[in-house]
Order: structure tokens, then C-alpha cells, then sequence
């Protein structure tokens, strides 16, 4: 029901499945393998795991400009969580890949007329019209090579100099003047003042290299396994498969079902994996997954990404994080504030508001705190862009707002500046 199965050419889709398969890896298996080994030190406490971007990125939304934007995010976001929090933050992008979307409905209804849904860029078009609604395979190659001039921009922002801890200043603009933006100028110029201390001790760029470059690493959701497996390829030096299409998958909260072909496929690749864990999962349901895509319990190779809501997830949360610990698995816990906290304004827009995305941050906070386990990670949806499209924040986002610039081609995300007040907000809490 997840994958498309009314493409009107099967053929012409063999076709381009071949041409992928012959297509460059867009990641190596060696970044994957290192990307493991920073989750590992998340799982053991030590590291943090910030993760996020678009719901579904978009072929009329891609630019040079909303690359940087979401880029610059993470970095400040990573600024002010590593500030605080005092310990790494490992930073992978829902980016370079994330187009095709699971629904709840394989078909929408609009005054009368049925169309099939919209499936991710990737596979059809969102204008809701009988041509753009049939699946073209020639959409994969072009979400292919989006993805490639994405990860190129993104590998030269990280390595080439924007990414200069000596630019931070440089990095503020485009923030309001109130709340986290001016909190953020704040921390900039403490950091500025470190690095100068820094310096006349003798701690530069040149002696080390890490104070002007970053790591970013790309994630999505691994729903379309015919793409997947295209771009998963046999590492030489290990034997080992790898999907090469981004260093973490996860699988979603509609395909997480033991016996089905996504963790079929999961179980087949050594990325670092993530799994959505919604409202429904028991502890009955999860260990015997954990078992199939970790039976080696390698530290850093599964993330368990909660997704309950803001009202239920003190509930759901504290005997699946029980269960697991007592079985002493080593997996990661982060929380996606997001999917469980969506709903129909009453103009009719699908909005989060945003005190219920961080009640469900600071509940899992809580809840991970009381059960001695270490609050791991955040997965959000966000963009740099100045959007209307979740209520509330500093800016306070109003139902009337949100059709002034409400450009998602999916889910509500988090604007810069909610973005950038829930980095502060969590850090806060790691702090104490
Ligand atoms: C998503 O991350 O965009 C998504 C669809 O999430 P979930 O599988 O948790 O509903
Ligand atoms: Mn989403």
C-alpha cells in the first residue's frame, strides 16, 4: 500500500531501476561506517544526535539559497546544543533524498472529485489534477540527481569555510531581533570570545582543523525499496552491503512490521538505521524487531525514533524504554515531536502547534531521565526558510498566518527562529 503499484509503464520503471543501478553511489560505505561510530558514542551518552530538514523536499523548492538555509540551522542548532550541552552533536540532514512520502490515504477526495494521493515528488506531482497524480518514473532520476547536486553543496558548505566556528557571527543573519535570535547573538559572541582566548593559547584552525569544518551526514525515509535497492551496493573491503543513497535510513511508523519487506530490506544493509516507534508499539512489538535489525546489539547501528504525541507520550514512552534497557539492548532513543502532534486548523491547514512539540520534547526528556537512559536525540521536521506553517513560538504564529507562506509539500515544519528556540530550550534541559 506504501510502494506504488499504478505505474502505466511497468517497463519504462524497469528501465530507469537499471539506469540507477548503474548510477554512482551518492554516499560511501566508509562515511557510513563513521557515521556508526559517532551514534555510537550518542548511545553511550556522550554525543548528541540532532536530526532534521523537510518533510518531503520538492523539485520547485530546490535552490541554492533553501540549501544553505537548512544547512546554516543544523550548524546553529549544533552551536547552541554543543554550547550547552557540553558534548558533541552529530548532525544528519533529512536532505538529498527525502521525497517519497507514506499516507495515511492512497487516495484524497477535494468537493467530490477522487484522485490518487500524492506520493513525494519522486514518484508523482501534488497539483491535484488527473495527469500530474500518475506516477512517472522519470521523476526518480531527476530526485537522483537533485539528491547529487545537494550532497555536493552541502560536502562544500561543511568542508570549504562556511562552516568556520570565526563566522559564527556571519551565520545569524536572517533571525529576528527578539527571542532565540537575539539569544543566539549572545552565544556568538561568548563563542568569539573563546576562540580568541583560544587562539593567543594556541588553538587555531591550522592546529586544529575541526574549529573550521563540520561533518553533515543525510538521512531519509527507506520507503520505496525498489530505489533503495538500486543504489545498494557490495562494499569490496568487507563484503558488506551498503545503500549508498544516504548513510542513515529509517523506516517509517506505516512499514516498521517484523515480517515485512522494509525490515526485510533493513536487515540486509550495514548503515546506521532508524525506526519510528508510534503510539501503538508495545514492548512486545519492538524487542523482537530490535533482535532483526541489531542481533549483534552493535552500539550506534539502531536509533528508536519515538513519535507518540505530546498526550501520549508519558504513557507509551516509559515501558518501551523499560523493556529495552532490561533486555540490554544498545540502541539509541531520540524523539520526533512532530508526527504525533499534527492537526486541521480551522481554515483548514495542517498545522503542529509548537508548545505541544516541545511538550513532547521535554516529556521524553523526563521520561528518559527517570528511567536512566540518555535523552539521545531530536529527529524534527524544520527549514531555514522564515515559514508559516506550525502555530506558535516567540513570533507567535496565528491561525490566520499560516496562509502567508505555508510552502510545505507535505508535513508543517519548525521556521529558523521555533527551530532555533527549541535548540535552546532542549539545551537547557541537557544542561541541568
Ligand atoms: C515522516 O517522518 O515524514 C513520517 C511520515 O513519519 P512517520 O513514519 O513517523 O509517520
Ligand atoms: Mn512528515
Amino acid at each position: 500500500m506504501q510502494m506504488p503499484t499504478d505505474y502505466p509503464d511497468p517497463a519504462a520503471l524497469a528501465a530507469v531501476e537499471d539506469e540507477l543501478r548503474a548510477l554512482p553511489p551518492l554516499v560511501f560505505a566508509g562515511e557510513a561506517r563513521r557515521l556508526t561510530a559517532k551514534l555510537a558514542q550518542v548511545e553511550a551518552g556522550d554525543a548528541f544526535l540532532l536530526q532534521g530538514g523537510d518533510c518531503a523536499e520538492s523539485f520547485k523548492e530546490f535552490s541554492t539559497d533553501n540549501i544553505r538555509d537548512t544547512f546554516r540551522l543544523i550548524l546553529q542548532m549544533a552551536v547552541v546544543l554543543t554550547f550547552a550541552g557540553r558534548k558533541p552533536v552529530v548532525k544528519v540532514g533529512r536532505i538529498a533524498g527525502q521525497f517519497a512520502k507514506p499516507r495515511s490515504s492512497g487516495i484524497e477526495e477535494i468537493d467530490g472529485v477522487t484522485l490518487p494521493s500524492y506520493r513525494g515528488d519522486n514518484i508523482n506531482g501534488s497539483a491535484f489534477t488527473t495527469e500530474e497524480r500518475v506516477p512517472d518514473p522519470q521523476r526518480l532520476l531527476r530526485a537522483y540527481n537533485q539528491s547529487a547536486s545537494t550532497l555536493n553543496l552541502l560536502r562544500a558548505f561543511a568542508g570549504g569555510g562556511y562552516a568556520d566556528l570565526y563566522n559564527i557571527h556571519r551565520w545569524t543573519l536572517g533571525f529576528a531581533d527578539n527571542g532565540a535570535g537575539a539569544q543566539y547573538r549572545e552565544l556568538a559572541e561568548k563563542i568569539t570570545e573563546a576562540l580568541a582566548f583560544m587562539e593567543a593559547v594556541g588553538v587555531t584552525p591550522e592546529t586544529h582543523p575541526d574549529l573550521s569544518r563540520v561533518e553533515v551526514f543525510t538521512s531519509h525515509e527507506a520507503l520505496l525499496l525498489n530505489v533503495e535497492s538500486a543504489l545498494t551496493r557490495l562494499d569490496g573491503g568487507s563484503g558488506e552491503w551498503f545503500d549508498t543513497s544516504a548513510h542513515m535510513l529509517w523506516i517509517g511508523e506505516r512499514t516498521r512490521q517484523l515480517d515485512g519487506a522494509h525490515v526485510e530490506f533493513m536487515r540486509g544493509i550495514r548503515n546506521p538505521i532508524g525506526v519510528k516507534c508510534g503510539p501503538t508499539m508495545e514492548p512486545d512489538d519492538l524487542l523482537p524487531l530490535i533482535d532483526a535489525l541489531n542481533p549483534d546489539n552493535i552500539p550506534g547501528r539502531l536509533t528508536l525514533i519515538g513519535r507518540f504525541g505530546h498526550d501520549k507520550v508519558g504513557d507509551r514512552l516509559p515501558r518501551l524504554m523499560k523493556a529495552v534497557k532490561a533486555a540490554g539492548k544498545r540502541v539509541i532513543w531520540s524523539i520526533d515531536p512532530m508526527h504525533g502532534n499534527t492537526l486541521k486548523a480551522g481554515n483548514g491547514y495542517k498545522t503542529r502547534p509548537f508548545d505541544r512539540i516541545l511538550g513532547e520534547v521535554k516529556t521524553f526528556i523526563d521520561v528518559a531521565e527517570s528511567e536512566g537512559v540518555h535523552p539521545g536525540g531530536v529527529h524534527l521536521e524544520m527549514t531555514g526558510q522564515n515559514v508559516t506553517e506550525c502555530l506558535g513560538g516567540a513570533q507567535a504564529v496565528t491561525e490566520d498566518d499560516l496562509s502567508s507562506r505555508y510552502h510545505t509539500h507535505c508535513d508543517p515544519r519548525l521556521n529558523a527562529d521555533q527551530a532555533l528556540e527549541l535548540a535552546f530550550l532542549v539545551a537547557e534541559r541537557l544542561k541541568s
